[in-house]
């Protein structure tokens, strides 16, 4: 069996490196901050972006519930994409060590 090594590029959708790339800015120039969680364990962050605007995110530690934002982008991932993640949920679940796991949501 041929090793993973150089090979083991993932094989993005266009899609999803533009959710990256968003993600990034947010990490870059916005704000994350964490609220109080919920009391079923789920947690919550405020992410502000570069332009100051405001969007609540959820996410399970328990990676049982799907994470949620409260942008219009998520929204129409909800309704037409299915599985697609907001820029600013990917922004959480990279910068949350107890989330990061579920990153590989996106690449699936
Ligand atoms: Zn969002």
């Amino acid at each position: 069996m041929a090793a993973a090594g150089n090979d083991a590029k993932v094989d993005i959708r266009p899609g999803e490196t533009k959710a990256l790339r968003a993600a990034r800015e947010v990490l870059r120039r916005g704000h994350i901050e964490a609220q109080k969680p919920a009391a079923d364990g789920v947690k919550k962050f405020c992410v502000t972006d570069r332009g100051g605007k405001m969007e609540t995110v959820t996410a399970d530690p328990a990676w049982v519930k799907r994470p949620t934002c409260t942008c219009m982008q998520q929204y129409v991932n909800n309704q037409f994409k299915g599985t697609d993640l907001c820029p600013h949920i990917v922004a959480v679940l990279v910068r949350e060590e107890d989330l990061r796991c579920q990153l590989l949501d996106v690449l699936l």
